[in-house]
């Protein structure tokens, strides 16, 4: 058996199936198993600009799990702070999903939570997440502007709520996404690496990779990933953290890799991961959620920059009286600031563009 096996192509839902196939999952699965899928919907837009899970995986996933004879499916997601899941679900294409194979669609959001404590904290995780039997993981392997990298361990982070997301900012988010992952464990991961936006967890930017990954160790599906889109795993704090709880081991010379239609592999180019690093030095951070802090990078992507103050954003300014420029309510005690939890970018740019 391989430690991680990979399909390339564009027929994403018959690649998806092979690859189950071919990993034998169906020997794991009992006809009177409740499984979770939980995709990546993050924000609401269509999965070829670079956020979302295409669709099509899901239904391999689906058509895999209904001809071993497994029944019991949910779709379980919810989209950042300040989105709409229902939303999200529409218009990524999972409403006509569900409809299609009469699975359920369950918004996070709207869940009850249970308290989950691990490595010293609290994390109140989404009771559908935790009463499945089988939890199929399906993130996009993508950048991401605070972290870095977004893959596996991050994505299990629309399996909590709101109010807990805001805390995993003030937390520092690395640490408390290790900690939920060693309480969330999901059975198997299926990687949607097709055209993750390598910059941007909201896409946008979208980069042809044409892949499918499937393992089931989170670590190591993290760290192959993360080289692939140029980062070495031990930039990336929550993945190292992941590591050092014993929730799975770094990719190496050792790793077992099976490639399925290798003949389909494009050449994948990571020239946006400058973009990031290269925006980043206009801002000063503290305890930022993510969609506020990826308002303000989509914005300065968007105007010509020349000599600005650093703008101030995130939860730690909440309450202070500051100078200069701010972005979203927390930074309400700015000279100047942009209105919003989360504030808009094209409202941002407004700001930006009148300085
Ligand atoms: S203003 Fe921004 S940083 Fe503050 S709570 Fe709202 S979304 Fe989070």
């Amino acid at each position: 058996m391989a430690d991680i096996y990979i399909n390339y192509g564009t027929n994403l839902q018959e690649m998806t199936y092979e690859l189950m196939r071919e990993a034998d999952i169906a020997s794991k699965l009992r006809p009177d198993m409740k499984i979770g899928i939980k995709p990546n919907l993050v924000v609401s837009r269509p999965a070829d600009e670079g956020a979302t899970t295409h669709p099509e995986i899901v239904e391999g996933i689906i058509r895999y799990l209904k001809d071993a004879g497994v029944h019991d499916i949910c779709i379980l997601e919810g989209a950042w702070v300040g989105d709409s899941t229902e939303q999200a679900f529409r218009n990524c294409g999972y409403t006509r999903l569900a409809e299609k194979y009469n699975v359920r669609l369950i918004d996070t959001k709207r869940d009850n939570a249970v308290a989950k404590e691990s490595k010293g904290l609290t994390i109140k995780v989404c009771e559908c997440a935790v009463s499945v039997d089988y939890l199929i993981n399906v993130p996009v392997l993508k950048g991401h502007c605070q972290t870095g990298v977004t893959c596996c361990l991050k994505n299990l982070k629309g399996c909590i709520p709101d109010s807990e997301k805001r805390r995993f900012h003030t937390l520092g988010l690395h640490k408390p996404i290790a900690a939920l992952n060693a309480v969330l464990r999901p059975s198997l991961h299926i990687v949607d690496s097709v055209c993750g936006d390598l910059s941007f967890e909201e896409g946008g930017h979208p980069v042809t990779a044409n892949r499918i990954m499937l393992g089931f160790d989170p670590v190591l599906l993290d760290s192959y990933g993360a080289q692939l889109i140029g980062y070495k795993p031990d930039d990336i704090g929550y993945l190292r953290m992941a590591k050092d709880y014993g929730l799975g081991k770094y990719f190496d010379e050792d790793t077992k890799i099976v490639e399925l239609n290798t003949k389909n592999r494009p050449v994948v180019n990571n020239k946006h991961i400058s973009a990031v690093s290269r925006l980043s030095k206009y801002i000063e951070e503290d305890s930022a959620c993510s969609a506020c802090y990826a308002s303000l990078i989509y914005a300065l992507d968007k105007v010509s920059l020349i000599k600005i103050e650093k703008i101030k954003i995130g939860q730690g300014f909440k309450g202070k009286k500051l100078n200069g420029l701010g972005v979203g309510q927390c930074t309400s005690g700015c000279d100047k600031f942009v209105k919003g939890c989360p504030p808009k970018a094209s409202d941002i740019i407004e700001m930006l563009e009148n300085i």
